[in-house]
Formats: C-alpha cells, sequence, structure tokens
C-alpha cells in the first residue's frame, strides 16, 4: 500500500488547491462513506517518482466561531489514524490566525511526522508570512504555490524522508 499524506489546514489557506496540483489529471476518489469520512477526497499523488496518496479534508471548515467542535476533531482524527504524514497548510500572504495555532496544537499533541506549508508563497508575496510560520513550533517550513505549482520540489525533499 502506498504512503498516505493528509492535507489539514483552516479553510481557504489552499489546500483542495494543492490537491489537485498533486494529483493532477488523475482519478480522484470521492471517499463517500458516511459519518467521520464525509469530507475526504483520496487521490494518487506522484512527485519525482515518489508516490502517495493524498487526502484532502475539510474538517474545519464549517468552523463558524472558530473553536474546534467534537465532531470536527474526530473527523480530523479519524484521517490522522491511517496517515503516515501530514501537511499541514497555511496562507503566508494572510498570516497566521488564532484558528492555525489551535490547529499546530492539535497535531503537536499527534504522533505523526509533519510538513508546514507555507502556501501562496508565489514571488516574494509571502515572505513575512513564511517567517511567521516558524513560530508554530512545527520545524521548517516549506514556501510553495499551489496555484502557480512553485516550490513542488522543495515539498518533495521534506516529503521523501518521512513517507
Ligand atoms: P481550502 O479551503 O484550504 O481547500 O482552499 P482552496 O484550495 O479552496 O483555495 C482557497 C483560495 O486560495 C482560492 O481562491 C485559491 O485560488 C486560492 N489559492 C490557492 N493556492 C494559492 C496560491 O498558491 N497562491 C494564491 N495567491 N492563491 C491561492
Ligand atoms: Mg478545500
Amino acid at each position: 500500500m502506498k504512503p498516505q499524506v493528509i492535507i489539514i489546514g483552516r479553510p481557504n489557506v489552499g489546500k483542495s488547491t494543492l490537491f489537485n496540483r498533486l494529483v493532477g489529471k488523475k482519478l480522484a476518489l470521492v471517499d463517500d462513506q458516511p459519518g467521520v469520512t464525509r469530507d475526504r477526497r483520496l487521490g494518487d499523488a506522484e512527485i519525482a517518482g515518489l508516490q502517495f496518496t493524498v487526502v484532502d479534508t475539510a474538517g474545519w471548515e464549517d468552523d463558524d466561531d472558530l473553536t474546534l467542535p467534537g465532531r470536527m476533531r474526530k473527523q480530523t482524527e479519524a484521517s490522522l489514524e491511517g496517515a503516515d504524514a501530514a501537511m499541514f497548510v497555511v496562507d503566508a500572504r494572510a498570516g497566521l490566525t488564532p484558528l492555525d495555532n489551535e490547529i499546530a496544537r492539535y497535531l503537536r499533541e499527534y504522533d505523526v511526522p509533519i510538513v508546514l506549508v507555507a502556501n501562496k508563497a508565489e514571488g516574494s508575496s509571502g515572505e513575512s508570512g513564511v517567517l511567521e510560520s516558524y513560530s508554530l513550533g512545527l520545524g521548517e517550513p516549506v514556501p510553495l504555490s499551489a496555484e502557480h505549482g512553485e516550490g513542488i520540489a522543495d515539498l518533495f525533499g521534506s516529503l521523501w524522508p518521512i513517507i
């Protein structure tokens, strides 16, 4: 079985754009099991010969008041159970929000390797956001642009040692 890499992050940081970038034109399976897996999308990804299953999540999407309702927590928890690694995506243009910090705190409790992704970093627009993301305590961020396809090679460099 291929290693499974889950994409996690607050709404609008570019998780689905990254998913589509990694999966390309290949078939994206819809995981239509009810309940905890309702919002997951699975796809086959490959970067320079490194093959893995990538999982798009929407666990925090309908989280109006920036807290973590148990149901949403459970959903991500269930996804993390089967994951070999997680890509935690933040928005380098917008900078960190309280929800980013809350998700980071939550992720640090898990024994899963994490790649911190600072998305929307095309050009130099995200520089301060990239620097700020070090404060999450999840290691060195990988700056990239899912939309423009920049930085994917660096993502490979961070992923291959852990999956
Ligand atoms: P999700 O809610 O985390 O799944 O985020 P989406 O993938 O739906 O993207 C949210 C918004 O961010 C969309 O308008 C995307 O076009 C935009 N976006 C995604 N990736 C990038 C990027 O690399 N650069 C910029 N500037 N915008 C991006
Ligand atoms: Mg999405």
